[in-house]
């Protein structure tokens, strides 16, 4: 059997998907390939029905089609139908079902990496975008003891806290509230694109009143180590960047595809020396 899977995005050139699942595929010893799919907008809908002609085992979705893919498939995972998005396309038998692996992917990085129970956390998510949903619903299904939001649009904050009723309560905070609050929360998450490369000296927040023995995570994996991150460990609290969660989802995605354990150390390995080699001087 020769699996054929990629990445659908609109642009495509820095994913680091494809050096990750094609050394994971040759780690497990199956044959097949993933690539990279420059995907237009208005291209979608053809490009989606090309997945059956062209006998695709699946595909990533990435952004902007994470939303707008969703018409165009047979079926829809309940987790993927609560956050409003898909990441990720499975073939069954020629129907086309619609999986979100992002909040699952975040949520076994968070536990894994912090190493703590998390049911008595109270939880503050900094960001109402994409993947800030399916942050939120991972963690009120895994049952944290408060979840608030905070984000520049507030209406994109209460929206999230909408879409998440049916799972549990979000509190919506102005951000002068949540920054004046901060030692009321143990987990602070960055789900915002600031500090982000090449922007790396901004920061989402100020963190001058954290408590010493927080958790501080950061959805943000170029860099590594945003400054955000940084002054969080010069603080004392235990860091998370975004690393673990690429790595998750992109394994549950493959795990899908293959019914195959995903190699994640593998994963991990590759993506470490393509992004070293994306940050050594030219
Ligand atoms: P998105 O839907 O575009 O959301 C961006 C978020 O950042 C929004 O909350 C936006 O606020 C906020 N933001 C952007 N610029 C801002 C600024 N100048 N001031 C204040 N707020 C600002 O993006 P997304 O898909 O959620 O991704 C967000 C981040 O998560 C990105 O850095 C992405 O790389 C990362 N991510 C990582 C993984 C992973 O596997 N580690 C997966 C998905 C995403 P407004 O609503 O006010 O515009």
């Amino acid at each position: 059997m020769n699996l054929r899977m990629g990445v659908f995005g609109h642009p495509i050139g820095h994913s680091m998907s494809p050096a990750m699942h094609n050394a994971a595929l040759a780690e497990v010893g199956l044959q097949g390939s993933y690539g990279a799919y420059d995907i237009h907008p208005e291209d979608l809908e053809e490009a989606v029905r090309s997945l059956r002609e062209d006998q695709f085992r699946g595909v990533n979705v990435t952004l902007p089609h994470k939303v707008n893919v969703m018409p165009f498939l047979d079926e829809i995972s309940s987790d993927a139908r609560t956050i409003g998005a898909v990441n990720t396309i499975v073939q069954e038998n020629g129907r086309l079902i619609g999986y979100n692996t992002d909040g699952q992917g975040y949520l076994d990085s968070l536990l894994t990496e912090s190493g703590e129970e998390l049911k008595n956390k109270k939880v503050l998510i900094i960001g109402a975008g994409g993947a800030a949903r399916a942050v939120a619903v991972s963690l009120l299904k895994y049952g944290v003891q408060v979840l608030a939001i905070t984000n520049r649009t507030m209406s994109k904050a209460k929206e999230i806290a909408r879409i998440c009723e049916p799972v549990g309560p979000v509190s919506v905070l102005p951000s002068t509230i949540a920054q004046a609050n901060l030692t009321g929360f143990d987990v602070i998450i960055n789900t915002t694109s600031i500090g982000m490369a090449p922007d790396i000296d901004r920061m989402p927040f100020s963190l001058e009143t954290l408590k010493r023995d927080s958790i501080v995570s950061d959805l943000i994996y170029t860099p590594l180590k945003t400054r955000w991150l940084q002054v969080a460990e010069n603080k004392g609290a235990k860091t998370i960047n975004g690393l673990g969660m690429f790595i998750n989802q992109g394994a549950i995605a493959f795990e899908l595809w293959t019914g195959r354990k995903a190699p994640r150390e593998k994963m991990k390995q590759t993506v470490l020396d393509a992004l070293k080699k994306q940050e050594a001087p030219k």
